[in-house]
Parts: structure tokens; sequence; C-alpha cells
């Protein structure tokens, strides 16, 4: 079985990673309980993080494949005035997909083939070659250019699972809002628990970094409202240090959510651990958001969450950069946090490492990025956004109006009230 492409930022060239998986014990943490019937229309709602589970599904080949998968088709209702939504279906140990929708005008949308939505639909390009993966989530809509996606009323769902359950959770955006909730999870850090992480200093000031990029976007990063955690002890002990890419799924898929209420459920996971090692940390990487999007409001899975490596870079005063010039640790963890933050709301890079750009009008691109060493990429005319896929010291972590728009729908940017 394999993974989903992970987005991934660092002082070097960031680059996606598909890895085989070897699912562990901890899969059964995420726990699927509390099923409903198949037969009843998900109502969403923006109070709470809404789940249906299979109770039956059906067997199909599909076409030119050997293997059967199992479909199974979900009804869901999207209130009227909604600015957005999200879906993500997820089956621990099995591969699952968002095969299609069906909009309440009755248009289908293919999720593995249409050419538009493959690029805001990580799972889809991964089946597209041949990757698997147990959670596949999907912003509506994911882009400006794709707002006619967005429309209230009565959509129908097909998601095919290579396991015999698979869940589907909706998150919806009632009103637009602004404030991002933090949830740190305090991964094995050296002398440090994480009520120490939330005083310490330099920790402090990275996250000052974060927030102020996004607040010239006018999002708000909720820093007096984050949920520290500590990680149970046993757990820590195999994620301080990663150097396995499928430890990355195998840590995030530790989240928990108190509740389904958007309180709990729509907050972002970030794992804080001591580094990356051995084939991970070759490429001088610093985090990883586990989709883009990730799991919106959805805990337990392999796509809920950020992993950050710390230690070698908190309380730094000077990091050299192979593009010339020099971060302070605190400058480089925050700016890739807030890059990672950007992935996991729904953004791509402004290009990627093959050149391809984001799609979005109003971002420069590189379309010459691979040939370029690291001292040409200051070249590039994206250099100065969050959204390039190598973070440079002196960068303005630029957030484009269009940008800014690509993650407005998404219902982790909460309004000052919730839906009680
Ligand atoms: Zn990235």
């Amino acid at each position: 079985m394999h993974r989903q492409p992970v987005r991934i930022a660092g002082a070097q060239p960031a680059l996606f990673a598909r890895s085989l998986m070897l699912r562990a014990a901890l899969a059964a943490a995420a726990g699927l309980g509390g099923c409903g019937d198949d037969d009843n229309t998900l109502d969403a709602s923006a109070a709470k993080v809404v789940r249906q589970c299979s109770s039956h599904v059906f067997s199909r080949q599909p076409f030119g494949q050997e293997v059967a998968v199992n479909r199974y088709d979900l009804r869901f209702r999207i209130p009227a005035g909604a600015q957005g939504f999200s879906i993500v279906a997820y089956t621990p140990g099995a591969s699952t997909t968002l095969a299609s929708l069906v909009d309440p005008a009755g248009f289908p949308h293919d999720l593995v083939t249409d050419e538009d939505l493959l690029r805001y639909h990580p799972a889809g390009l991964a089946t597209a070659f041949g990757f698997p993966v147990e959670a596949d989530q999907i912003l509506i809509p994911p882009a400006p250019s794709q707002a006619f996606l967005l429309q209230s009323g009565e959509w129908e769902l097909r998601a095919d699972t290579g396991g015999r359950k698979v869940c589907v959770s909706i998150a919806v955006t009632e009103t637009r809002g602004t404030r991002l909730e933090l949830n740190v999870i305090a991964v094995g850090l050296e002398g440090m628990d994480a009520a120490a992480l939330a005083t310490n200093p330099d920790w402090n000031e990275a996250l000052e970094v974060a927030a102020a990029i996004w607040a010239r976007a006018d999002v708000d990063i909720a820093l007096d409202t984050i949920r520290y955690t500590d990680i149970d002890r046993t757990v820590a002990g195999r994620f301080a240090i990663i150097s396995d890419w499928n430890d990355f799924a195998d840590l995030v898929s530790t989240s928990e959510a108190p509740s389904s209420a958007a309180e709990d459920a729509l907050r972002v996971n970030v794992f804080v651990n001591r580094g990356f090692a051995g084939s991970v940390g070759q490429y001088g990487l610093l985090g990883i958001s586990m989709g883009a999007p990730g799991a919106i409001g959805v805990h337990g899975t392999e796509a809920s969450g950020l992993v950050f490596g710390i230690a070698d870079y908190l309380g730094v005063d000077s990091i050299p950069s192979p593009s010339d010039g020099e971060f302070t640790g605190a400058e480089l963890i925050g700016f890739t946090l807030a890059h990672e933050l950007g992935h996991f709301l729904g953004l791509l890079h402004t290009t990627e490492r093959s050149g391809e750009s984001d799609g979005l009008d109003d971002t420069p691109g590189c379309p010459g990025i691979s040939a370029l060493g690291p001292r040409g990429l200051t070249t590039c005319g994206d250099a100065d956004n969050l959204m390039f896929p190598v973070v440079l010291p002196d960068s303005a972590g630029e957030i484009s109006p269009m940008q800014r728009e690509s993650v407005a729908p998404n219902p982790l940017l909460r309004p000052e009230t919730l839906t009680p």
C-alpha cells in the first residue's frame, strides 16, 4: 500500500514524496465507530463536522483492473448560502478514493479523470499515477476558477475503498471567517514537554513570524488559543526523530479531537518533534503538510496535520541557506509553518519543481525552475511568494489576492462566532 503525495518545505528544494506504507497498530486508534444509515442523506452543518460511514458497500471491478474495489454512494445536503465545504473520505489500512460527485443541478464531476479537479485533488493525482491512499479530501471550490462548483442542495458522492467500510466527513463554511486555530502536539522534545514549549520564547517568536505573514492577508492565526498537548510517552519515542516517510502519516494518524463540534474539530494539528534523519533528513527537510488541502476538520487520519522538526533550529541565531543569505531559527521555522499552513488550507506551490504553475492568474511562475541551482532561485518571479517551493532568506512571504480567495471557502478559517 502506498502513501499520498505530501507537501514539503525546508531550507533545500521541496519535493513530492510517495512512499510505501506499513500500517501500524496506531491506525486502530483512529476508530470508525458511530456509523449512520446508508439510506439517509447527510445534512452538512456549520456547527459540527458531520460524518457517515458505509454500513454496506458493493463490489465492482474497475475497467482494466484485476482487483475489485468496494464502492460507497452517499447523498449529502449543503445548506443554502454556504460559502464552501470540504469532503474527507477515510478507510484505515485500505486505499480510499473520492471517485465522483454529482452536483445539485445533476451535473457529474469525475474526481479521478477531470484534469481541472485533479490539480486540486492530490489523491486523484495519486490514483492516476497508481498510488492508492487511505484518506482522500477536497475543498469545494478549490480555487476561484472553480467557483461554479459551489452549489447548495443535495449532492451525490461516490467513494471507492479497498476495505469493507469507509467513512465520509463533511465540514461547511456558512460565514467566511479569518481565524485559524491550532493544536500543537509536542513529540519527544528533549527536556521540553508541551507546557514548556508553550512558554518557550524562541518557539513563540517563530509563531509570531508565521502569524505576521498571514496577518497581511487578513488571516488571524490565533496564538492565544493554541491547545498544547503531549503525545503518549511510548509513542513519542518512536516519532521523536523521524527517518522513515511512513512515520509522518502514522504520527498524524494519532491526532484526536475531543468532539466533532466545530470548536474542537476545525483546528490544524501541528506536531513538533526533534527532527528528521536518514533518507528523510537528507533533503534539509523542516516541515510537511500531509495534504493540500489536509483532512479539513477530521482528526485521526494520515492527512490530519503538519509535522515539524525543530531541535536544530529553535533558538539558533544564524542558519546559512544554500541560496545565499541566512535565516534566524525563528524565521526559518515561522516561514515554513506559514507555508505548510498554506498547503493545509489548500494552496499549491506557485511553481512545482516540474515547472507547472498553480493556475492562478495573479501569481508569477518560474517554468525553468528545475534547471536553476539554489542561487538561481532568487531570480524567479515568484521567489517572494509564500508558496514558492523553496524557503528563501528575505522572502516577502507574499500571499496574492487569488491565493487568499482560494482559501476563503475553507471551513478552517472560522468566523469569530461559531454556530452553536
Ligand atoms: Zn511546499
